[in-house]
C-alpha cells in the first residue's frame, strides 16, 4: 500500500502504523494520532536489547510530538512489554520514543536545541509544553552530554562567587584560566562550601596547583592555604576594581553630593554622573544629561582624583615582574595616602593586606576578563534557566555553558 508506506516513511513512527486521525480545531488547533501496532512486527526487550517473541501486556501511552503544520501533535501508542527470558516483563524498545517520556525523540531533541539559546520558558510556551516538562528533558540531556569531568594534568585555577535567589544564598564556580573550563560548581561560598572540589581533585591534584586566582575573600584562601600550601593565591583585577568602585568612588560621590547639597547644580552634576566614573576612558567624552565629563571633574576635584587612582591601580595588574609591581604597589599606596582621601586612604591600608596576592598576579597573568565573562555570562544563564529553584540544573548549563577552549 503505497501511500502507507509513504506517510510511515515521512512520519518515522517505527513499527506503528496510522490507525486514524483526528483534527480537533480552536484557537490552538491539535491533531490526535492513534497509533496501531502490527502484531507481525518484531520486538526488542528494553533491558537486555535481545528479541522477544512474547507479549506480557499493553498499555495505551500519550505522547506529544513536533507540531504537524499549525496544529499540536498528540499520539496516543500501544506500547508493549515485552515477557523476556532474562529480564521478565520488560518494556518493548523504541527507538523514537524512550522509556517513560512523554514526548518523542525528536521533540525531547528540539527542546534541547531551543533551550540553548532561550529560557525555558519561551521554549515552554513555542511547544506548548509545560515548563517543568521542557526543563526536565533538557536537564536530562544535559546529565547525558556532560562527562564527569577530567581534573588531571591542571595547575591552574580560578574560583569565584556567584548569588543565586537574589543574593539569598551563594554558590562557588571554579575554573582552568588557560581554557576557560568549567570544573566545579558547588553551592555556598565558605570554605566548607569548596571543600567537595578538592577533595574531587585528591591529594595527588591539590600538589600539582601552583596558583589559584580569586576574590579577597578570607574563605577561598583559607581553604587553598590548607589543601595547597604551595600555591600562590593571585587576587583578580576584576573584583578588586568593583570593589573599588564601590568602596571609593561611590563613597566619595555620595560625600561629594553631601557637601554640595545647597549647590543644586553641582549635586545634580555629581549625581547623574556615576555611570561615567564606572565606565573606561574612552566612554567619557560621551554626553549624558547634559554633563560633560570635564564639567563633572571640575565640579570635583576629589571624584576627578580616585578616578585617576583607578586607572593606575589597574597598572599594578600589569607589570613584568613581581619586583616592577612592589614599585607600581608603592607608589600608589603613597599617592593614596597622600590624597588625604578617606575613602581611598581607608581602601589602600585595607589592600595593603592582600599586597602578596596581588603583586602575584605579575608572575601569573591570568587573563582577568575570565572571570568577569563568566561572571556575565552566569546572570544570563541565571535568567534564562532559574527560577525554579533548581540548582542541580542551573549548575549544568553553567558547565554546559563552558566545556574548555584548546589552548
Ligand atoms: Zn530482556
Amino acid at each position: 500500500m503505497p501511500d502507507r508506506e509513504a506517510t510511515s516513511c515521512l512520519v518515522g513512527w517505527e513499527g506503528y502504523r496510522i490507525e486514524t486521525v483526528e483534527r480537533r480545531a480552536g484557537e490552538q488547533p491539535a491533531v490526535w494520532i492513534y497509533l496501531g501496532r502490527p502484531s507481525c512486527s518484531p520486538m526488542i526487550c528494553d533491558g537486555c536489547g535481545q528479541a522477544s517473541e512474547r507479549v506480557h501486556d499493553i498499555e495505551m501511552r500519550v505522547v506529544r510530538d513536533l507540531p504537524i503544520l499549525d496544529a499540536a501533535t498528540w499520539i496516543s501508542v500501544p506500547r508493549r512489554r515485552v515477557l523476556c527470558g532474562q529480564c521478565g516483563p520488560r518494556l518493548e524498545r523504541l527507538d523514537w520514543l524512550e522509556r517513560h517520556a512523554r514526548v518523542t525523540r525528536r521533540l525531547a531533541e528540539s527542546v534541547v536545541r531551543l533551550c540553548r539559546a532561550l529560557p525555558v520558558k519561551q521554549v515552554a510556551a513555542f511547544f506548548g509544553l509545560d515548563w517543568h516538562t521542557v526543563k526536565e528533558i533538557d536537564k536530562r540531556a544535559l546529565q547525558r552530554s556532560l562527562d564527569p569531568v577530567d581534573l588531571s594534568g591542571i595547575s591552574v585555577l580560578a574560583m569565584d562567587e556567584f548569588a543565586i535567589q537574589r543574593g539569598h544564598r551563594y554558590a562557588t564556580v571554579v575554573i582552568e584560566p588557560h581554557t576557560r573550563r568549567v570544573l566545579w560548581v558547588g553551592r555556598e561560598r565558605s570554605r566548607e562550601g569548596i571543600r567537595p572540589f578538592f577533595d574531587l581533585l585528591g591529594e595527588e591534584g591539590c600538589r600539582c596547583i601552583k596558583a589559584v586566582a580569586m576574590d579577597m575573600n578570607a574563605a577561598y584562601a583559607n581553604e587553598v592555604r590548607a589543601r595547597c600550601p604551595q600555591a600562590e593565591i593571585v587576587y583578580d583585577l576584576f573584583h578588586v576594581v568593583a570593589k573599588y568602585g564601590h568602596d571609593v568612588i561611590d563613597r566619595v560621590r555620595v560625600d561629594e553630593a553631601n557637601r554640595l547639597r545647597d549647590d543644586k547644580k553641582a549635586r545634580k552634576v555629581i549625581k547623574t554622573a556615576r555611570w561615567l566614573l564606572l565606565r573606561n576612558r574612552e566612554n567619557l567624552k560621551r554626553v549624558q544629561d547634559g554633563v560633560h565629563l570635564d564639567e563633572l571633574l571640575a565640579a570635583n576635584q576629589a571624584l576627578m582624583t580616585v578616578y585617576v587612582m583607578k586607572d593606575e591601580l589597574k597598572q599594578l595588574w600589569r607589570q613584568p615582574s613581581t619586583q616592577a609591581a612592589r614599585t607600581a604597589w608603592q607608589a600608589w599606596f603613597d599617592k593614596a595616602i597622600a590624597s588625604g582621601i578617606d575613602p581611598l586612604v581607608r581602601f589602600a591600608g585595607k589592600l595593603a593586606v592582600y599586597l602578596q596576592g596581588i603583586v602575584a598576579s605579575a608572575a601569573w597573568p591570568l587573563n582577568t576578563s575570565i572571570l568577569e565573562g563568566i561572571n556575565n555570562r552566569i546572570k544570563v544563564i541565571k535568567r534564562m534557566a532559574y527560577g525554579y529553584r533548581d540548582d542541580a540544573y542551573f549548575f549544568l548549563k553553567i558547565r554546559a555553558a563552558f566545556p574548555g577552549v584548546p589552548r
